[in-house]
């Protein structure tokens, strides 16, 4: 007897092969995915389940996975516009300075997470300031989430210096390591923020733990241009003469790369956080995606915080990731619908060290999947479900979300925390958070 049997559904598994199961039904026992039959087939009607939930006219798939966001930062949405990202980030320090403390983290998080969450992303890799925060409101919401220890030289939240840093990176580490739902990692904010000696330092606890390892790389040409100035080398480049690329390594955003530095992160086995929202808006180019699949890169998708995209829709994200590179070289046959659905799903739980958990729907692996609404008029026709994922629907398709098998999308709402609460909390806030850049 199994605990659930979703049913009537298409199914797009994400796997290997890109299967798609027509007519189907999904069973889930103690939070994994137990089978995944044709609803008329021998194996499919013997299935039997304490709770069946029929779901005709909709589309089952994996949880995305967005492997770059700083969910708090969803208080300051809207709050500092029309700037690159050094000048852009100035700011943002001062308003996060000023408001930020555990309590507005928290509360952040919840935003940032739910926001998400709604959308169909079942799994987050965010960077924040109170990492321990950012667990809680992913705890609540019912989420899973990559996060730990943040590295950053310059004065911080709550006065924290590298000491502070490395001890709560430890505790974090040796907190979560054995964890289903919390995956540990080290992330440094980035190299002209982080002195090379901070970045090994943060490393070092990484591979203690045999955790992951990411920071913000090659987002801007500014920032090319300081790091060549500061250590006489591009910024991929200093990340390989520190020993810190390698498949545990996700960089966030590699915006501008060269050939030689696209062979380095190839032959690490480093993977790429690409962020197309976030590069669009901050002015900071666009990444050479179809250049860093060809060389056999593992790109994953992330949306940044809303403080630079404004939303955190990986549905857009796809849309991008899919049609830039088209524009860019003139070619509609690189970066494939297929390629760009394994970024959002398969890709991300590899990067995360999951790929035998999350990622797909396949027997064995946990059940986060997500329902999405097909009777809607951009869903009808629909010749092929892959490209109807990643060009055509949005983030409000999404009807409802489970994780390790329990629900906790319900139509479209979040239903473990309360979210008018939250949306109240954060009114409330807001007239501080404006008054700090004032
Ligand atoms: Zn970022």
């Amino acid at each position: 007897m199994h605990d659930l049997l979703i049913k009537d559904a298409l199914f797009v598994t994400c796997d290997q092969n890109h299967k798609i199961v027509y007519d189907g039904i999904m069973a889930v026992k103690n939070g994994r995915i137990t089978a995944l039959e044709q609803s008329e087939s021998d194996a499919g009607r013997q299935l039997k389940a304490h709770q069946t939930l029929s779901v005709k006219g909709r589309l089952v798939m994996p949880g995305l996975i967005n492997t770059h966001c700083h969910a708090g930062d969803s208080l300051f949405r809207g709050l500092v516009e029309g700037l690159t990202l050094e000048s852009w980030l100035g700011q943002v320090w001062i308003a996060e300075k000023a408001i930020l403390t555990k309590e507005t983290t928290y509360l952040g998080s919840v935003l940032g997470l739910a926001e998400n969450l709604v959308a169909g992303v079942t799994t987050v890799m965010d960077m924040f300031w109170y990492p321990n925060e950012t667990v809680r409101a992913a705890n609540d919401l019912g989420m899973r989430l990559s996060t730990g220890g943040i590295f950053f030289d310059l004065p911080g939240i709550g006065d924290r210096l590298h000491l502070n840093y490395i001890k709560e990176a430890e505790t974090f580490m040796a907190t979560h390591q054995e964890s289903e739902s919390i995956f540990p990692a080290i992330l440094p904010h980035g190299s002209y923020t982080v002195s090379p000696k901070h970045l090994e330092d943060g490393k070092a606890i990484s591979d203690r733990y045999g955790a992951l390892f990411s920071t913000h790389a090659a987002e801007t040409q500014a920032e090319q241009a300081d790091i060549l100035n500061r250590y006489g080398k591009s910024v991929i480049r200093h990340l390989q003469a520190h020993d810190l690329l390698g498949p545990r390594s996700i960089l966030a955003h590699c915006v501008h790369v060269d050939t030689t530095e696209i062979k380095m992160m190839a032959d690490s086995g480093t993977i790429v956080a690409h962020n197309p929202m976030s590069n669009l808006k901050l002015g900071s180019g666009i990444a050479p995606v179809s250049e860093m699949l060809e060389a056999g890169i593992k790109i994953t998708l992330g949306t940044d915080g809303a403080i630079s995209g404004n939303d955190l829709d990986m549905w857009l994200t796809m849309r991008l990731a899919a049609s830039l590179p088209k524009g860019v070289m003139m070619r509609a046959d690189v970066v494939t619908a297929k390629q760009v659905l394994h970024m959002a799903t398969l890709n991300g739980a590899e990067a995360l060290g999951q790929s035998k958990n999350l990622g797909s729907l396949e027997p064995s692996k946990a059940a986060d999947f997500i329902v999405l609404d097909l009777n809607s008029i951009h869903a009808v026709p629909m010749f092929d479900a892959i490209t109807h994922l990643v060009y055509s629907t949005s983030k409000s398709d999404v009807c409802d979300v489970f994780v390790d098998g329990k629900q906790v999308v319900h139509d479209g709402k979040a239903i473990k925390v309360n979210m008018d609460q939250t949306l109240e909390n954060v009114r409330t806030l807001a007239p501080s958070i404006k008054a700090s850049l004032e």
